[in-house]
């Protein structure tokens, strides 16, 4: 990959372009105080940066106040992300209509949800009870009273430490509206007020915004099953108009891949000189529409320029989250159109079609036709598809894994639909353990090579993998979700992957959909009989860059699960937080799980063998 990297900056560098890898340069070395976290800028009476001789702000915040509160509000702002984005897929659920450009795919899933929030499913009309749903759905942003509903879905034992912990989310707008509030000058500056609130903030993303959008979103969109599909640079296509979708709210990924399909818009790409229409995905709205229908996944975080690159970029279609604004000027030095649809991302350079979810047919349909139109404009000359790609198997939602179970389940003796099979496998030593691996790339990291590395080891030690978001990706890139994939394993791992027919690296999404290994971890740890703490698991961020990866760290942590970091959460100014986030004193007996930040990839990937070891040895399995 890096070699076509190369290749494709060469072209970059004919045309003027800019790089995500020269603006690392011209920002090395990063500002220590802003490393450490121990600046702050939250009233103007500072900056404040502490030192050695300046210890306190001139309000008299010491450095543990001001590192906690940098902390807080790095985790609201993701967790404002993630709810937002399933306040969006709420709104549209509200809209969805028998013959409207969003319709319910998946009843079942929809009653079920109704079923668990005690609304009446019998003799109602599906649509009626998808507003119904939705409506409530939506309250939970800002109910006055009572705590989150999908809170309700983890084990009893982890509903308690929550509540003693006095972290249980109430309503998922309050607790990112409190963060502002508690991190305003003169309000919070005690460190484990600040931390307790960063973790019940993740939690109202993970056990709220988050699961919404990916709940409401498989009711919309169909609940992902296994599919097979392609990823890497060289999935898009010489002689067809590439259309990139980028982002993550799939409200409007759906409706671009709809209408690439429009015998009308393929019919006018053939008129334009090109033999069809090529949808293929960047970052998590990649990985939802490669999850649902197939499509290809072009690249990940760090590759977002790279599709540009290729000179054969008919339109990179943005929502919201994880855009470069790079991507304006970038396109502008090819034919590429660079189109913005949300009121929440604007970004100069653009071309502005202001999606709505009212309208979403016209304008997803004038978004495919403005991008076949810019096919005649295509400089042959610049084209350089490096020809990249790696087969993978997709689409593992819990319901998908528990149907994948099924098959290896003996039915005259054992319930079907559980997650028994997978923790017999983990108890039998078959199986040492699972990680969950996730988040983003990040330059200070040699992208992706700390996904794949860390992946590789832990197969090899039976540890089955995973992954949703750009690590998701990197897997797929590297071969790791082939069902052939085999070679990576242990002999364990290798005997549940050819039994059960699955990869050994499980794709499970986007990154709201880390919301479904919540999910799994509290089904297994019901289905097994202990506390999620218990099972031989672990979570890893290792390339993780961005507010939305810090909110998803704390409610990992939060639901029990230790948590490994590649790249410090800005925190190491103070030892008061460190210890906190790190030690074994801090949140450990909050939540009965803790951080470790590790920016050796190989010791990191010791650690949590070590870690996975133990908790087996703590069972006496
Ligand atoms: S809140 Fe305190 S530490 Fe922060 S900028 Fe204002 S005076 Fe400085
Ligand atoms: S994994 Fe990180 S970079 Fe990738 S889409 Fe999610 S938040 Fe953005």
């Amino acid at each position: 990959m890096e070699e076509a990297t190369a290749s494709l900056l060469e072209t970059g560098a004919k045309v003027g372009a800019d790089s995500w890898q020269q603006r690392v340069k011209n920002q090395t070395p990063h500002c220590g105080f802003g490393e450490a976290g121990t600046c702050c800028r939250i009233c103007s009476m500072g900056p404040c940066r502490i030192t050695k001789k300046a210890p306190r702000g001139i309000c008299g915040c010491d450095v543990h106040g001001i590192v906690a509160r940098n902390y807080l509000r790095f985790t609201a702002g993701g967790s404002a992300t993630h709810s937002d984005h399933g306040r969006s897929i709420a709104h549209t659920l509200y809209l969805a209509k028998p013959d409207g450009a969003y319709q319910v795919k998946d009843p079942e899933k929809l009653k079920r949800i109704a079923k668990e929030w005690d609304i009446e499913t019998e003799n109602k009309d599906i649509y009626d009870l998808a507003h119904e749903v939705a409506l409530t759905g939506l309250m939970e942003y800002g109910k006055p009273f009572g705590t989150q509903r999908f809170t309700k879905r983890a084990p009893e034992h982890t509903q308690e430490l929550w509540d003693k912990a006095g972290i249980t989310p109430r309503a998922i707008d309050r607790e990112v509206s409190q963060s502002m509030h508690m991190t305003h000058m003169g309000c919070s500056s005690l460190p484990e007020a600040l931390i307790r609130q960063s973790l019940r903030a993740g939690l109202s993303d993970g056990w709220g915004g988050s699961m919404m959008g990916t709940e409401l979103s498989d009711v919309l969109f169909g609940t992902p099953k296994p599919i097979d599909t392609e990823a890497n640079i060289g999935v898009m296509e010489k002689d067809m108009v590439n259309i990139v979708v980028h982002g993550h709210d799939p409200s409007l990924s759906e409706m671009v891949v709809f209408y690439a399909q429009d015998p009308e818009m393929i019919a006018l790409a053939k008129a334009n000189g090109a033999k069809g229409i090529n949808v293929c995905g960047v970052c998590c709205t990649a990985n939802e529409v490669a999850m649902r229908h197939g499509i290809p996944m072009a690249g990940n975080f760090l590759q977002q320029e790279n599709v540009v690159l290729t000179g054969a970029c008919e339109a990179i279609v943005v929502d919201v989250q994880c855009i470069f604004p790079a991507l304006g000027p970038l396109s502008k030095c090819f034919h590429t159109k660079f189109v913005t649809t949300s009121p929440i991302a604007r970004m100069p350079d653009s071309e502005y079609i202001e999606f709505h979810e009212e309208t979403a047919a016209e304008n997803a349909k004038a978004i495919v036709k403005m991008a076949v139109e810019n096919f005649k404009n295509r400089n042959q000359d610049l084209v350089n598809i490096p020809q990249l790609k790696s087969k993978a198997r997709v689409g593992y939602s819990v319901e998908a894994i528990k149907k994948c179970l099924d098959g290896v389940t003996n039915s005259h003796v054992d319930e079907l639909g559980t997650l028994k099979p997978l923790a017999d496998v983990v108890k039998a030593g078959v199986l040492r353990g699972a990680v969950a691996m996730v988040g983003c790339n990040n330059p200070k990291v040699r992208p992706d090579t700390a996904h794949i590395e860390l992946m590789k080891k832990l197969l090899k030690n039976d540890i089955i993998v995973v992954v949703s978001g750009c690590s998701a990706q990197a897997a797929a890139k590297a071969g790791l979700m082939d069902p052939e994939a085999k070679e990576f394993c242990g002999e364990g791992l290798k005997r549940v992957c050819e039994l059960v027919g699955i990869p050994p690296v499980l794709h499970m999404g986007s990154c709201v959909d880390i919301s479904r290994m919540m999910i799994l971890a509290s089904d297994l740890a019901k289905d097994w009989g202990c506390n999620i703490s218990q099972i031989p698991l672990c979570g890893c961020a290792p390339e993780w860059m961005s507010e939305k990866a810090v909110s998803i760290g704390n409610y990992v942590v939060s639901t029990g699960i230790d948590t490994f970091l590649g790249v410090d959460p800005y925190s190491k100014g103070s030892e008061e937080v460190t210890e906190l986030l790190q030690g074994e004193t801090g949140i450990k007996t909050w939540v009965e799980a803790n951080y470790t930040v590790e920016l050796d990839i190989e010791k990191m990937g010791d650690m949590m063998i070590e870690r996975i070891e133990a908790k087996r040895a703590a069972l006496g399995i």
